[in-house]
This record gives structure tokens, C-alpha cells and sequence, in this order.
């Protein structure tokens, strides 16, 4: 029996608040050994030296609405949504500084009033925590023309392995005993073995998979490969982020394609005019929100300075698909264009309402393959998914050629796990081949860390265990997460004859959490 660690806050380690700590979103479910509620920073270290004096491992946590299972594991959870809501504002200097259990939403309310924002917009930004962002490098919609987290986080203040607590800022050098083994064990590997990163990381427009040697060999700074990192080379508590003035005017587009052949050439030609979003609807999608007929629609975003500005970037933007379309419409206003992007929200309450024995899976969610290739990434999971008589709903960021997929598989179908197993290997195999990284925001978790191999190969891989073993040599932070334990991806699953038993009423709970997104809930009131 572990004794409780000397901090303040919640420690609990009964059943009922092991089962509210059991999932995130996603599809997994693990019972945590107990669940720590930390109150200021002090606690989290007091925390971290608990678990190292023990040998046990922390999974941190924010709203727990990532997909691919970090939030979740058999160690602490260490739900860091309890720190103090720290959320200042420098307008003069475009610079924000939240603790880490601050949702995005209210940064960006919060830098509305000074006409800033923090440009990615995830949307789950209503909830998704401060932390849980830097840690899965998330992105959003606007990321084709802002990046994802990684380019506005100036710097964070964070809990080592070794319970010290320490700032990463850009251009800094930081003294933390961590960053010190870094900078002796691993930074000089990650030197050498430039030419290796360069011809083995995907090039595509985003990536949130492993660690990220690419960025951190471009900054020099180890900041780099805390953002996403995904809790398990160390624990986030603050986050300085640079903001961004909001543009005043924005217009947009829909358009409707006839053929998936076409995606690539309308993509490529949207992109000439700097839009601040591209989004695809697959027909997949189109036809689960009963607006079928195109094979798919793109809905873009322009954001301007003037009316006349955003009159023109449409009309031009219009000009140039209009050969590849069966359909354009447009929008001078931000109320137009919230009408003509309407259709993108029309799907979540269908996939909510699904009968039980149809569940909508995260399984083969988050790839981004090179813009150029994504009509061949997209026909693939159309065919591999339809050859395995899986439904798939396909949407995604057709501008960063990043494609979500939610499996829609009949669970009480014989041999239904063993389907999307191998249609999770096929897949990665497809976005090996085009060149892309199984993850573009959402993080590897413990889904794709098995997967990480055959996307980086040995070398690269090797780079990774050195990268943790600095930061984390008793490996407490989050095993299993990035770097594979042995065990198939698709264990611990939530659904299914092999899902652990949970207390009914809070079984219910967690999956009307799921059907409503509900993340910002407090999971300790469901103990
Ligand atoms: C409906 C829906 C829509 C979504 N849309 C988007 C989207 O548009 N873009 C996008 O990028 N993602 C999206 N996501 C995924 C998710 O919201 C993001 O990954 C988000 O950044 C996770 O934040 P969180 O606070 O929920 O973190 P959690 O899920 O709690 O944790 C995520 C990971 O970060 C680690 N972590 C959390 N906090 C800390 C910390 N303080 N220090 C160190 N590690 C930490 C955890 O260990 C875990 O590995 C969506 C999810 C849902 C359910």
C-alpha cells in the first residue's frame, strides 16, 4: 500500500476515484494505482520526489481530451487542473503567461480584450488545459497559416524528473540537473546524427509524433523537445506564450468537389492566397450528416485587414478552384462564413447519438501526410477501411494535409478488435509510404508508440530513449507514452469484452462525457 505523498490537495487512492481517473478521450481505459491533486508547484515536486522515492510512475494530466491515451495509465495520475488559474496579459509586449491548468478558451477571451489571441485555435480549446496543449504540441484549423503551439510557447516553467522545478525559455541555457545531463549525454548525439533526422522525419507541414529532434537541431532549444513530449520529460506549471493581433475582416469559401482526384490541385491552389484555414469534409462525412453528393468539400477561411482585402483574396481564391469545383460558394462577413462552415459541427451530435453497438473509435485519427499526397491518403483509408466493411468518417485540415478518421466499428461484431488492428498496421504502413507522421497534433500516447519504429527507424528511435533516459532516468514520467513498452496498441481498449470493470454509474458518466465533450468536467466529482 503506497503511503500518501507529503503535498497539498487531494491524494485518493479508492476505487470509485481510480475509475473517474480510468479513461480520457480516446479508446482506452487503465486503472490508475491512485490519483494526486496537486495545489501550487511545490506539491507537484514534492509529488515527483514521492514517486521516484517509491518507483512509481505519474501520468500527468490536464481535461484529459487527448486521443491517444497519455492521460491514462496504470501509475499516479497526477491531475494538474487543480493548480491556481494564473492568467496575465501583457498586451504592450504580446505576451500571455497562464499556469498550466488554464483552458485555451479563456487565454484567447482573456487576449480578446486586448485584440490578441493565441492564432492555432484548437477546438477543443474550451476545455484543452495550457499544460495538455504545450505537451501534445496541439494545433487547430488556423494552424495553416500560424503553425501549431510549438511556434507561440516562449517558454515554460517546469517540474524535472528530479523534482526541481526549472524555466525553458528560448535562447536561454537553463542549469536544471536534467538539462545538464541533456546537454552531456544526448545533445551531442542529436548534433551528429543531423543528416539522419533530416532524411527521416516526415516532411509535412505539421507533426506532433515523438520527440522533436528536427525542431530542437533548428532552435537549439530544449524547449523543443518538451513540447510534445506528452508528460514524460517532466511536468508543466507554467506556459509564457506569445499572442497575436486578431485580424479585423474575414470572408470565406466552400467549395464542392466532384472528384477526390481534385483535393491536391484545389488544396495547392487555395494555399496561393494565404488562407487562415482550409478544411476538408470527406464524403464520408458528408454522407453520415446527410448532405451527400460531393465527393468532398473544402471550407476555407480568409482573414484581412480590410472588407476590400478580404473581397478581393475570395473572389481571386474563388477564380482559382472554380475549374475543379462542382460548387463555390462564398462569404464577405464573419457571420457568411460562419454559415457556409456550418456543416463542420453537424457531425459530433450523429456520432454522439450512435446506437451502443457502433462506436466511434480513435484509432487510426491523426495522420498528416504531405500535402501533395493526401487524395492517395485519403482514397487508402476509404479502401482499407471499407475493405475490412469498417465505417470510416474522414474530415481534417486539408491544408496541412492532416486527416482525422473515426472508425465507426460494429463492437459486438465477432473478431471486431482483430479488424481495426490490422487496419491501424495497414494504414501506418500507407502513411509510412506517402512520406507522413501517423500523428499531426494529437501526440503519440500510447496508440502509436509501437508505431514509431517503422516511421523513424532504429537510429532515430535510439535518439528518443536517450532524449527520456536524460530527463527521466528512473523513468517515473508517463512510461509507455512516445516510447513503446512491447504491449499491441490496441490493448487496454474501453470497449469491448476485454474492457476492465468500471462502478456502472461512473461508466455512465465517463461515456456521457465522451458523447457530450464534456473534458472540462471535474472527474473527482464523479467519485
Ligand atoms: C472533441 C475533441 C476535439 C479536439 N480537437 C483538437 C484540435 O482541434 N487540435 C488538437 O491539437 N487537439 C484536439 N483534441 C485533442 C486534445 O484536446 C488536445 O490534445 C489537448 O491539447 C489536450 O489537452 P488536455 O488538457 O486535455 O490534456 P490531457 O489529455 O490531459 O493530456 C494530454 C497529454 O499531455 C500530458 N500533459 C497534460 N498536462 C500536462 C502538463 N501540465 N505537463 C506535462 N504533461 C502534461 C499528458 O500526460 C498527456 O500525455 C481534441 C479532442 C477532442 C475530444
Amino acid at each position: 500500500m503506497l503511503p500518501p505523498p507529503p503535498m497539498r490537495g487531494v491524494f485518493r487512492a479508492d476505487r470509485r476515484a481510480r475509475a473517474a481517473y480510468a479513461e480520457g478521450a480516446g479508446i482506452f481505459r487503465m486503472l490508475p494505482a491512485a490519483v494526486c491533486v496537486p495545489i501550487g508547484r511545490e506539491d507537484v515536486a514534492a509529488i515527483v520526489h514521492w514517486a521516484a522515492a517509491h518507483r512509481v510512475s505519474l501520468v500527468p494530466r490536464g481535461a484529459g481530451s487527448a486521443m491517444g491515451g497519455g492521460n491514462v495509465g496504470e501509475g499516479v495520475i497526477l491531475d494538474l487542473t487543480g493548480l491556481p488559474p494564473r492568467l496575465e496579459i501583457d498586451p504592450a509586449r504580446r505576451i500571455a503567461r497562464t499556469s498550466a491548468s488554464v483552458p485555451l478558451a479563456e487565454l484567447d477571451r482573456e487576449a480578446g480584450k486586448a485584440g490578441l489571441r493565441l492564432p492555432p485555435d484548437p477546438s477543443s480549446s474550451a476545455w484543452a488545459t495550457a499544460g495538455g496543449a504545450v505537451a501534445t504540441n496541439a494545433a487547430g484549423a488556423r494552424s495553416v497559416r500560424y503553425g501549431s503551439v510549438r511556434r507561440w510557447v516562449q517558454s515554460v516553467e517546469m517540474v524535472t524528473a528530479d523534482g526541481e522545478t526549472t524555466e525553458l525559455r528560448r535562447g536561454v541555457r537553463g542549469t536544471a540537473s536534467a538539462l545538464r545531463r541533456f546537454e552531456e549525454e544526448a545533445a551531442p548525439l542529436i548534433r551528429s546524427a543531423s543528416e539522419e533526422i533530416s532524411a527521416r522525419f516526415p516532411r509535412t507541414r505539421k507533426n506532433s509524433s515523438g520527440y522533436a529532434l528536427d525542431a530542437y537541431l533548428a532552435s537549439g532549444d530544449p524547449l523543443d523537445l518538451v513540447i510534445g513530449s506528452e508528460g514524460t520529460l517532466g511536468v508543466v506549471t507554467e506556459v509564457e506564450w506569445r499572442l497575436d493581433p486578431v485580424p479585423p475582416c474575414r470572408g470565406g469559401l466552400r467549395i464542392a468537389l466532384e472528384s477526390l482526384d481534385s483535393l491536391t490541385a484545389a488544396v495547392e491552389s487555395l494555399l496561393r492566397f494565404d488562407p487562415s484555414a482550409v478544411e476538408l469534409l470527406d464524403r464520408t462525412f458528408l454522407e453520415l450528416v446527410g448532405e451527400g453528393g460531393a465527393e468532398a468539400v473544402l471550407l476555407v477561411e480568409v482573414e484581412r485587414e480590410t472588407p476590400e482585402e478580404v473581397k478581393a483574396a475570395v473572389a481571386a481564391a474563388a477564380k482559382a478552384v472554380r475549374h475543379l469545383a462542382a460548387a463555390v460558394d462564398t462569404g464577405l462577413t464573419p457571420d457568411a462564413t460562419q454559415r457556409l462552415w456550418a456543416i463542420r459541427h453537424a457531425a459530433s451530435p450523429i456520432l454522439a447519438g450512435l446506437p451502443e453497438e457502433r462506436r466511434s473509435l480513435q484509432v487510426i485519427e491523426d495522420a498528416c501526410v504531405p500535402v501533395d499526397r493526401m487524395s492517395e491518403y485519403v482514397r487508402a483509408v476509404r479502401e482499407r477501411a471499407s475493405a475490412r466493411s469498417v465505417p470510416v468518417v474522414i474530415f481534417g485540415h486539408a491544408g496541412d494535409g492532416h486527416v482525422h478518421v473515426n472508425l465507426l466499428p460494429r463492437v459486438t461484431a465477432e473478431g471486431w478488435e482483430a479488424d481495426i488492428s490490422l487496419l491501424l498496421e495497414e494504414v501506418t504502413d500507407e502513411v509510412v509510404r506517402l512520406g507522413g507522421t501517423p500523428s499531426g497534433e494529437h501526440g503519440d500516447g500510447r496508440l502509436r508508440a509501437g508505431l514509431l519504429q517503422r516511421v523513424y527507424g532504429g537510429e532515430i528511435m535510439s535518439l528518443f530513449q536517450r532524449v527520456k533516459r536524460a530527463f527521466d532516468p528512473l523513468g517515473i514520467l508517463n512510461p509507455g507514452i512516445i516510447l513503446p513498452t512491447g504491449e499491441p496498441p490496441l490493448s487496454h481498449l474501453k470497449v469491448g469484452a476485454g474492457a476492465i470493470a468500471l462502478p456502472d454509474d461512473i461508466a455512465q458518466e465517463l461515456r456521457r462525457i465522451e458523447q457530450q465533450a464534456g473534458y472540462g468536467r471535474n472527474r473527482l466529482e464523479l467519485a
